[in-house]
């Protein structure tokens, strides 16, 4: 049985795409209906108690990324609010068990959070259920390819932004109200943030805004003793991929660029997210962890 201690070679550890790997659902899309199916470390994540006590509200959590770091989470010994949207249910509830078979609390909390009455909810459902809020990780996020800025609607640009960086304000605002002192925030960007794809004209420009807000939010929070950081990833194998993140056709050697060789799986991303949740990071704030395969960042 190997988990994320056990030594391997990261050129192998997963496969590289295919033919196989070219597919399309509607948004938000179903990991469940993914073939090949993501690992989002269900049979390997081991905890060791980094997070033991704590208290979490993990938005996308139903699914890729945001599915890996709440198993992570509760395997670290955190409670945890789930946040995604209702269409998503049926993912969630695998995530719920996971979360319960680890001893954890899992509060499910479906909603839009392009809708900030809904991120207020979100937050006042952990404060009221889990005693308080001392970890945020924001990770839903909506990405759709288009080629010409002229195909690019406004109903578009507007929902990208909407999703990706005004959620992040309106939950990061919400949050810091009821945060102690050793609390974390955790968003996630992108190499789409140093490297813009074309045809990620919206979704590009919002992860170079998270950068700028992780690093602004940072010092502003910092003399309250709270942390903000970013993830950034490389190409991984999640719904948001399939639901017209990329073209479809694309989708045959998705993650075949990186200096690795292959695209990422979500499992790979959680332990990024639980370090910088954990007070293992203690001395760093307003920074990125990128997580891309090898390909250069700034
Ligand atoms: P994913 O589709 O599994 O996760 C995205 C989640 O966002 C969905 O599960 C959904 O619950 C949530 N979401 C989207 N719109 C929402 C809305 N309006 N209201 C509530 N929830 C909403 O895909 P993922 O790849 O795990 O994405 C997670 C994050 O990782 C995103 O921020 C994405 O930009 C980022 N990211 C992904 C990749 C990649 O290659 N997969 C690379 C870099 C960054
Ligand atoms: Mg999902």
């Amino acid at each position: 049985m190997t988990d994320q201690y056990t030594m391997q070679d990261p050129t192998k550890q997963y496969p590289q795409a295919d033919k196989s790997w070219q597919q399309l659902q509607r948004g938000p899309g179903l990991e469940q209906q993914m073939g090949p199916k993501p690992d989002a470390g269900e049979t390997s994540y081991r905890g060791t108690g980094r997070l033991t006590g704590r208290k979490a509200v993990v938005t996308g959590a139903d699914s890729g990324i945001g599915r890996a770091t709440a198993i992570a989470f509760a395997r670290e010994g955190a409670d945890i609010v789930l946040s995604y949207l209702p269409a998503e249910e049926a993912d969630a509830q695998e995530v719920v068990e996971l979360i319960e078979k680890a001893g954890r609390r899992a509060i499910t909390m479906p909603g839009d959070v392009t809708d900030e009455t809904y991120c207020r909810q979100l937050i006042a459902t952990a404060v009221e259920q889990l005693g308080g809020i001392d970890i945020l990780a924001n990770i839903a996020g909506k990405q759709q390819n288009v080629e010409d800025i002229a195909e690019l609607s406004t109903a578009q640009f507007d929902e990208t932004f909407k999703t990706n960086v005004y959620a992040l304000f309106w939950l990061c605002k919400a949050a810091i109200a009821h945060m102690p002192a050793g609390s974390t925030i955790i968003n996630t960007s992108s190499v789409q943030a140093y490297q813009p794809a074309p045809i990620l004209l919206d979704y590009a420009a919002t992860k170079w805004a998270i950068n700028g807000f992780t690093k602004a939010l940072a010092q502003q929070v910092a003399a309250k003793g709270i942390r903000v950081n970013a993830v950034a990833p490389g190409p991984v194998w999640t719904p948001l991929q399939v639901v017209g993140g990329q073209p479809t056709e694309k989708l045959a050697e998705f993650g075949a660029q990186t200096p690795l060789g292959r695209p990422g799986q979500a499992a790979e991303m959680a332990p990024a997210y639980v370090f910088l949740a954990s007070p293992e990071s203690s001395y760093i704030s307003g920074d990125t962890i990128n997580a891309t395969g090898g390909m250069p960042t700034p």
